[in-house]
């Protein structure tokens, strides 16, 4: 099966697709973490959005549909992806619609994670991330220790673009442009609405118990 997670930054999206990948026969395609990539490697690409992705806009749906498309003609991939972070707008979402159908595929089931904004701040503050493995932390609520994280403790490092200025922006722009999406798929896809204020572990066991009853 191919999912889609929603949620708006700071969410939870990378946590829970991380907890999926390690129960079921899935791959987490993050497109935040594809671009970061780019940044990192400093392409051409990468220097083109690097201060539109510091910034909190969105880079254009033709860069980033370009690179899903690389991802789902993988045939590696076939019917196993969880996409992490897109589609983000509503152009996105009829290109990914198009290409799965040509290749055969399809969404099963669409995850949307309602959180807050006073905990996505809180949440934001703390985030730190591994810049070798992509695992994501939160040194308040789930600290990188040698049980859970086994890279050099220099590659955690704290995201450009998790500051106070560019969280709002980046949370406006959830709502303008990426909450739309999900009446497109109220109408076409199994969406089940999840309650991401909670615990890390209380939220994936109901994600788990969902998608344990989905059989695709
Ligand atoms: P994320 O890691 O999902 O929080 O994404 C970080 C940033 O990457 C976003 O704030 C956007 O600037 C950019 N980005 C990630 N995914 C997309 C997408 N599907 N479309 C446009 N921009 C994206």
């Amino acid at each position: 099966m191919n999912l889609i997670i929603f949620g708006p930054p700071g969410g939870g999206k990378g946590t829970q697709s991380n907890n999926i990948v390690n129960d079921f026969d899935l791959k987490q395609i993050s497109t935040g973490d594809l671009l970061r990539n780019e940044i990192n490697l400093q392409t051409d690409l990468g220097k083109k959005i690097e201060s539109i992705i510091n910034n909190g806009e969105l880079a254009s749906d033709d860069v980033v549909n370009t690179l899903i498309e690389k991802i789902i003609l993988d045939p590696d991939n076939f019917n196993r992806l969880i996409f992490d972070g897109y589609p983000r707008t509503i152009l996105q979402t009829y290109s990914l619609e198009k290409l799965l159908k040509k290749f055969n595929q399809k969404i099963s089931i669409v995850l949307s994670l309602n959180v807050d904004k006073d905990i996505i701040l809180k949440r934001i503050n703390g985030r730190v991330i591994c810049d070798n493995c992509f695992k994501i932390f939160n040194v308040y609520f789930n600290p990188p220790n040698s049980k859970n994280h086994n890279c050099n403790k220099k590659y955690l490092i704290k995201r450009h673009d998790d500051n106070p200025k560019t969280i709002l922006n980046r949370f406006e722009t959830y709502v303008t442009k990426t909450n739309p999406i999900l009446d497109y798929y109220k109408k076409t896809s199994s969406l089940y609405e999840i309650d991401g204020n909670q615990e890390i572990d209380e939220i994936y066991n109901k994600i788990k118990a969902i998608l344990e009853n989905i059989r695709d």
